[in-house]
């Protein structure tokens, strides 16, 4: 489902934390991948929180609708809360009640129903979404923040080694030493500009 010519970030390694990067910093600037309904819709494809033919009713139904639009504040508002909890658990401090009832606004949203079927002898459980409200759309993503806040290691939860990037991923290497959104983004140029710092302060000697 994601393709590289996708226009969104999937590099955090935990569907919550590709959440809060759908507002990176590009060329100084925050932007917000998900300015409206059908950037949401797509995004959550991609997720693989929706699936196409859902995806065709949503935007049916509420592309160009006030309805569309206010979910973009949900969006907004979700966004916030997830941001201001993970930089709590980063702290090892506990997240605000504020944040907690955010995610549980949207949890408390009937999203649908799951099933288990039977596929070529394998059960498979089955997920139907049941929309009929935009503000479901999130109901996956507060899923993604709970399980993050209930199941998560805080300690691997980290922001990219880059002070200009504010992307965030969950560290499931196998030493826990990644320090990078990634190698293209960050990681070759935060190498560069240090390999560049070290010839202009000391002529190429290390010092440590
Ligand atoms: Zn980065």
């Amino acid at each position: 489902m994601v393709s590289d010519a996708s226009r969104f970030l999937w590099l955090g390694n935990h569907r919550a934390l590709d959440f809060l990067n759908t507002e990176p910093v590009v060329r100084g600037r925050r932007v917000d991948l998900l300015p409206d309904l059908r950037g949401l819709v797509d995004w959550s494809q991609e997720a693989g929180f929706l699936d196409g033919e859902a995806a065709g009713v949503v935007l049916d139904r509420w592309e160009g609708s006030s309805e569309g639009a206010s979910v973009l504040e949900q969006v907004q508002q979700l966004r916030r809360a997830l941001h201001a909890l993970v930089e709590r658990l980063r702290e090892r401090k506990s997240p605000s009640q504020k944040a907690i009832d955010a995610i549980n606004a949207i949890l408390r949203l009937d999203a649908g129903y799951a099933e288990v079927v039977r596929v070529r002898g394998e059960f498979r459980r089955r997920f139907h979404a049941h929309i009929h409200e935009p503000a479901q759309l999130l109901r996956p993503v507060a899923e993604a923040a709970s399980s993050l806040l209930c199941g998560a290691d805080p300690e691997l939860i980290k922001r990219c080694g880059n002070p200009d990037c504010v992307l965030y991923f969950y560290d499931a290497s196998r030493n826990h030493a990644r320090r990078w959104c990634s190698m293209d983004l960050c990681g070759n140029r935060m190498k560069v500009a240090a390999h560049y710092l070290r010839q202009r302060n000391g002529g190429g000697a290390s010092q440590g």
